[in-house]
């Protein structure tokens, strides 16, 4: 929906449930918890693109 807002550190990430529902490296959360503690989306199911400047722009 807001795309191409920065991801916030404060906000905890939106992990789209219905692919880590069979994950078993978050175990169907959709986050894993980093060693400083922070939430960040599973690398195994939550296929989002978090570099935004490298991804190709459909601006059309
Ligand atoms: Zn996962």
């Amino acid at each position: 929906m807001a795309h191409g807002a920065h991801r916030s550190p404060l906000l905890p990430p939106r992990p789209d449930l219905g692919l880590a529902r069979d994950c078993e490296v978050c175990l169907g959360w959709g986050t894993v918890v980093t060693r400083d503690g922070e939430h960040e989306l599973c690398h195994a199911c939550q296929t989002v693109a978090d570099d935004d400047a490298g991804a190709a722009r459909a601006d059309s």
